[in-house]
């Protein structure tokens, strides 16, 4: 057992890392799809989606050829909607919600529609929006992910300027350097980014560290408002002995490399145990399996009726051959040489359930071992909480405090997506970057200001 890089053949990394949701192959076959869609009053798939996409439209839209007008539709309620399409768990949300669940038949593909829609969009450089002239005002943004991307474009539609600083040297946030790369590739991802600055006055200042290269006093003293957007992103530690030793990995650490690097160039073990069963965990383990481990087992303390990924991503890791350890707990990570040699988990029992309402993990006084040469830690990540406390924000926990939906405290200052909410879906970090720009013109403009639901097109149809 050993831990190493380029463990098989390029061909084999371009197949294992293929996009995993292929798009429509013909016009013909989204316009079928579309034509499914029962047009529903009062629709459930609209109202389960955080940004309120109006899917009904965008879907009539694409049944009458109108692609522009269906981009138009989803960009102006979520300006990644191309990234979403890719990365929403919509089995949770919008297809969830499909009228067509409860007459026991397939869901409309609503994601695949809306991919097919915006990736037209961004591929034929269509620019939907105007800005609106300028009201002399500039806003600094910390972070370019979601929250931050999202917010930035709905100042500049709405006449702002835009600085963002970005401690990465490409924007995108959790997009580009937390998500599988079979969901999204890196090159999607900056082609994203690309297409939403497109529209002018917003300008990113990369490698641009919150904290250590700019301050929020200096970015207070020259701007008319901050929006805090830098997001989680310190892995949970585990605190078991053993932590410590040659072969320990965060998980936030491992998709990041792999989503910066050659995949040849990313080291995995041959026995991979990965702690944990979000999203995250899930990522961590299909892509040490896809990356030639031969063996990948996922811990998890509790049942399948409590974990935090949904049943797709779970089908996921089952079709990559993960194996699943329901009801363990890491106890010890042991050694040899200083190299990760076994895991030692407590077998668990189900007791009462806790603040999170699912029932709470107890010892059960028994222990099983297993084999490893890797342990991936993906048990949740903090929040920047030295960052918070250095700046003075009033906090809880580590999450930025707010009031409303993103005021902090300091005048001026606002904060959404993740720093607040402790790490939540990209689709709700866009709606918190809406909600921040919408607080923050009530703010620096007028306080009636009020940003148009439904925008109008600035093309002919
Ligand atoms: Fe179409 Fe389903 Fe939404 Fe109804 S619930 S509008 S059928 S996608």
């Amino acid at each position: 057992m050993s831990i190493k890089n380029n463990r098989l053949t390029t061909a084999e990394y371009q197949e294992n890392f293929a996009d995993i949701h292929p798009p429509f192959e013909t016009s013909d076959a989204a316009l079928t799809e579309a034509n499914r869609c029962l047009f529903c009053y009062d629709p459930p798939c609209m109202k389960s989606c955080p940004t309120s996409i109006n899917v009904p439209k965008f879907i009539k839209q694409i049944a009458t050829e109108n692609l522009k007008g269906s981009a138009h539709t989803i960009f102006a309620s979520n300006i990644m909607g191309a990234g979403c399409s890719k990365v929403c768990p919509v089995e949770k949300l919008c297809e969830g919600a499909c009228v067509y669940n409860m007459m026991h038949e397939e869901p409309i593909n609503i994601a695949r529609l809306q991919r097919y829609s915006t990736e037209k969009a961004m591929a034929n450089k269509w620019q939907l929006f105007d800005r609106k002239p300028s009201k002399g005002k500039k806003v600094a943004i910390v972070g370019a992910g979601p929250a931050g991307l999202s917010c930035a474009h709905t100042l500049s539609r709405e006449g702002i300027d835009v600085t963002i600083y970005e401690k990465e040297a490409k924007g995108g946030g959790l997009m580009t350097y937390g998500i599988a790369a079979y969901k999204v590739t890196p090159e999607f991802c900056e082609d994203e980014v690309n297409y939403i600055t497109s529209i002018g006055g917003i300008e990113i200042k990369y490698n641009q560290e919150f904290g250590k290269d700019v301050t929020l006093e200096y970015l207070q003293q020259n701007y008319d408002a901050v929006y805090m957007a830098f997001g989680v992103g310190l892995a949970r530690q585990l605190d078991i002995p053993g932590e410590h030793l040659e072969g320990v990995e965060d998980a936030i650490k491992f998709i990041y490399e792999l989503r910066d690097n050659d995949y040849s160039k990313i080291a995995v073990g041959d026995k991979v145990a990965v702690i944990g069963m979000g999203m995250t965990a899930i990522d961590a383990a299909t892509q040490a399996k896809r990356l030639g481990a031969s063996d990948v087992t996922l811990v998890y303390r509790r049942t399948q009726a409590e974990m935090p990924c949904t049943q797709k991503e779970l089908d996921i890791a089952k079709l990559d051959g993960c194996k699943i350890t329901w009801l363990a707990s890491p106890k010890e990570i042991i050694g040899n040489n200083g190299k990760v040699s076994q895991l030692v988990c407590d077998v668990m029992k189900l007791g009462e359930p806790d603040a999170s309402g699912r029932r709470s993990p107890i010892v059960s006084g028994e222990t099983f071992t297993i084999d490893v040469d890797m342990v991936i830690k993906a048990a949740g990540q903090m929040p920047f909480q030295s960052l918070v406390n250095a700046n003075n924000i009033e906090n809880n926990n580590g999450k930025i405090a707010v009031s409303g939906k993103s005021a902090t405290k300091l005048a001026k200052v606002f904060a959404g997506g993740d720093c607040v909410n402790g790490g939540k879906e990209v689709v709700d970090a866009v709606q918190a970057g809406k909600d921040g720009a919408a607080a923050i013109l009530k703010t620096i403009v007028s306080p009636d200001y009020i940003i148009e639901s439904e925008l109008k097109p600035t093309f002919n149809n």
